[in-house]
């Protein structure tokens, strides 16, 4: 029997706003104190009011819209019950009731739509570090904003899960409301997965893979979870309902503890926070902001970029930027370009902090259509543009430093493969290239480079030498 994969999503993405989501204090707790960015509200001391942060409604907005989703003009927070030490309060305030992100879908790179069912705005829990016999809390993130982010279950295999996820992390850097570092867990997914035998109506017992902080993550974790589930069900067995952690180490899935039932939490409406009502006019001038998302550049650049090359540029939204400022005949140079110091020179994304202005790119590829680079130097100088020496002087001045300007002058050229042919260690390659041997020519062109010191533009001296030997 086939059993058939049904995974669905929920994404908590930290909102990059200056402070927290019902107080002031800073809410980029990066390389601080533990317990430092912390105010009243968070520790939740007696008499204590949240009061909600406009930025992070404006982010959930544009984070809603990234997804093609509705936003609801009227929304408003609850009250989920639960007691632990990460939580002073002893309850989180979220949305559950009435959330301020309706439906929408993302569209995977490979045509699939995941459909969103809704995203809510949150709050989130301190950390706990847990050693052997006791554990320490941080309080520095609680009340960070959060989105958290439910999808349908429309996925179906591993892979899928895997470019939701990053799918989802682009598309909320495009639209700038998270840093997206996911070794901070600035977006953390938890997986629900389950197995039915192929034409069953009624989906299988689910699991839930908690805080997932990585795309492959994702796709080990659904991968093991569909093999070891499809194999309880093949022995007989039933697949239990239950909360699951995953060790990267291991390769393996292992209980947590066991899902509560929604009534445990004992929603009730936060009486603290006024619902939130938007205007139309505010959503849409909202929504207007959003620069160009993924799915845009796919169609715009599908005639220009090979889609891979593609793929790999658009995990950079700046550098989609730039490329959408150039004129089109330079795009496809500068896309393989960066392709290319992306993958093989293996430069991390930090490389890509400081760009190329779009000036320095466009007489970078002048120079390379006009042939005055060849593409081994058009790469070097490419490469230099990031070199903080070398900052700000334009391709130009770097080729030239750097001596890497073809020559192109038909007149020069012409002298130099002369006195290539004169030298007596080249006369018995033009005897063998007359009497048909083709590829001593490429012996010959490289006698002409060397004597030029790598300027000469190959492509032009074949031509010459092939009239010449004529
Ligand atoms: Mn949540």
């Amino acid at each position: 029997m086939k059993y058939i994969p049904t995974i669905g999503i929920e994404c908590h993405v930290q909102l990059c706003t200056k402070t927290k989501l019902f107080s002031e204090v800073d809410n980029d707790a990066r390389g601080k104190e533990p317990n430092s960015c912390v105010s009243p509200v968070d520790y939740a001391l007696p008499g204590m009011l949240p009061r909600l942060n406009g930025e992070a409604v404006r982010l959930a907005v544009l984070a809603g819209r990234a997804m093609n989703c509705e936003i609801n003009a009227y929304s408003r927070f609850d009250r989920k019950h639960y007691f632990y030490p990460d939580s002073p309060k002893g309850y989180q305030i979220t949305q559950f009731y009435h959330p301020i992100i309706g439906a929408g879908y993302v569209e995977l790179p490979s045509g699939t739509k995941v459909r969103i069912e809704h995203a809510h705005l949150e709050g989130d829990a301190g950390k706990l570090t847990h050693f052997d016999n006791y554990s320490l809390v941080d309080l520095n993130r609680v009340d960070t904003p959060l989105i958290e982010i439910v999808s349908m279950p429309d996925i179906h295999s591993a892979k899928d899960a895997h470019d939701y996820c990053k799918e989802l992390w682009r598309l909320m850097r495009y639209a700038g409301v998270t840093y997206g570092d996911l070794y901070n867990g600035n977006m953390r997914f938890d997986v629900n997965t389950s197995v039915a035998p192929e034409g069953s109506e009624k989906l299988g017992t689910r699991t839930e893979v908690k805080n997932l902080n990585s795309f492959k993550s994702v796709e080990r974790a659904v991968e093991y979870e569909i093999a070891r589930q499809t194999k309880v069900l093949e022995s007989g067995e039933k697949v239990i309902q239950q909360t699951l952690g995953w060790s990267d180490a291991t390769g393996k899935t292992s209980p947590q503890r066991s899902k509560e039932v929604a009534a445990d939490y004992r929603y009730m409406p936060e009486p603290d926070l006024p619902p939130i009502r938007l205007s139309n006019e505010f959503i849409e001038a909202e929504s207007a902001k959003l620069p160009s998302m993924p799915a845009d550049y796919r169609k715009k650049f599908a005639a220009v970029i090979a889609g891979d090359v593609l793929e790999v540029l658009l995990d950079y939204p700046e550098l989609m930027k730039r490329l959408d400022k150039l004129d089109e005949e330079y795009i496809k140079t500068i896309a393989n370009l960066f392709a290319s110091v992306l993958l093989a020179e293996e430069k991390s994304a930090e490389y890509l902090n400081d760009l190329p202005t779009v000036a320095e790119l466009t007489e970078l590829a002048e120079m390379n259509k006009k042939k005055e680079l060849s593409s081994t130097a058009t790469k070097e100088v490419f490469l230099r543009l990031f070199d903080p020496q070398m900052k700000g002087r334009g391709a130009k001045t770097i080729a030239k430093e750097l001596g890497l300007i073809q020559e192109n002058d038909l007149g020069a050229l012409e002298a130099i493969v002369d006195v290539v042919l004169a030298k007596p260690e080249t006369k018995k390659a033009q005897e063998d290239f007359r009497n048909g041997e083709e590829k001593v020519i490429g012996f010959l062109v490289g006698q002409v480079m060397r004597e030029s010191h790598g300027k000469a533009n190959p492509s032009v001296v074949q031509e010459i030498l092939r009239k010449k030997l004529a």
